[in-house]
């Protein structure tokens, strides 16, 4: 008799939920931390004849080396660096996770956090060790040094800013880290040109720090393209890791063209920047709803029954995600994308409806 999946599958798999993505057919799409503006009309007919060149018929340079050179100079990566390239930031987390995962090794994190850190902490056999936020979801410094003190981490994963918080942490509570971490602290700037704080430029002053990025919210989250920044000795473990060619060719070409145009991009984050404060004001303004201040392209709410108003926004036509459940912290808590200003208007007044 062949055996059932139950019979044969990981057990810590069949534990697993496979990750959620809405069905956005037709809605106004607040769920996930897109940018609302396509490149426009004239570079993205430039764009078509980039890849119309493109040589889909090779293989891509297997750790894209001219995409490196090109994010390096723009990024201004500090001298002496190497960077890595994924398959989206989640690859790199992946690569980066079953690197360190040691028999025993341990994964320590802050919570709540981005779920893909926890996932690949069970899919790698790592030991997930976490901390709780405080309740206004700052970083709790004294409990995170005690536990990193504890449990000797093989890996931390800070977000910086946090999601789906939106909260930056103090620099100086980083640093802390950064100075008694024994192992590889992963700072994960997803939605760095939302905060416009890094330590990518302090790459040299702290041997085990990874810095990593993604284009995704940048305007670019179909291309699924991430990298991060470390020293070489580290980078060159990580690549034994990576699938061989793990970002294609049209992705490649794409994100070397979108970086010729990097201020358009840049451009268009501002106008989320922007709209953000004025989305936040107008929300707070709500009877029953608290915002938490972001320095992402999104916001966290806490609402009076997160499921209601979930449920009310869909009918409505309009997508956010809901994390209730998800930690005891977000207890009704909604998470809702910058849009564009319009999409804004959308939802606020669909939110008036909802609560
Ligand atoms: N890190 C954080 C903190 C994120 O929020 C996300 C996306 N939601 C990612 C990484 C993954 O991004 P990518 O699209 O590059 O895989």
């Amino acid at each position: 008799m062949p055996r059932t999946p139950q019979e044969l599958v990981r057990s810590e798999i069949l534990a697993l939920e496979a990750y959620p993505v809405a069905d956005a057919a037709g809605m106004v799409k607040l769920d996930a931390m897109e940018l609302p503006y396509r490149l426009p009309e004239a570079l993205r007919r430039e764009l078509a004849a980039r890849l119309a060149a493109a040589q889909i018929n090779r293989y891509p340079e297997p750790t894209g080396r001219r995409l490196r050179e090109k994010l390096a100079e723009r990024m201004q990566v500090p001298a002496g660096m190497a960077l890595l390239l994924g398959n989206g930031s989640d690859d790199l987390i992946q690569i980066v996770t079953f690197t360190l995962a040691r028999p025993g090794a341990v994964m320590l994190i802050p919570e709540p956090t981005f779920v893909v850190y926890r996932l690949n902490a069970n899919l790698s056999g790592m030991r997930l060790e976490s901390v709780p936020l405080r309740a206004d979801f700052a970083f709790d410094r004294d409990a995170f040094l005690a536990k990193l003190r504890e449990t000797q981490p093989a890996l931390v994963f800070i977000a910086y800013p946090n999601n789906p918080t939106g909260v930056l942490y103090d620099e100086e509570d980083v640093v802390a880290v950064l100075r008694e971490a024994p192992g590889v602290v992963v700072l994960d700037e997803a939605y760095h040109a939302y905060a416009r704080r890094s330590f990518l430029p302090r790459l040299a002053e702290f041997p085990n720090l990874v810095v990593m990025r993604t284009v995704s919210k940048l305007g670019l989250a179909g291309l699924r393209l991430g990298y991060l920044a470390a020293r070489p000795q580290w980078v060159s473990e990580f690549n034994k890791v990576r699938q061989v060619y793990n970002v294609n060719v049209l992705t490649q070409v794409a994100a070397e063209f979108a970086l010729e145009h990097l201020d358009v991009l840049e451009a268009q984050a501002e106008t989320v920047r922007a709209e953000r404060a004025g989305l936040a004001a107008q929300i707070a303004g709500l009877a029953g709803v608290t915002v938490f201040p972001s320095e992402a392209n999104f916001l966290l709410l806490r609402v009076p029954d997160a499921a209601r108003t979930d449920e009310n926004l869909r009918r409505q036509g309009v997508l956010v995600r809901n994390f209730h459940g998800a930690h005891p912290l977000l207890a009704n808590c909604l998470r809702v994308t910058v849009g564009t200003p319009e999409e804004n208007l959308i939802l606020l007044s669909a939110l008036r409806e909802a609560l």
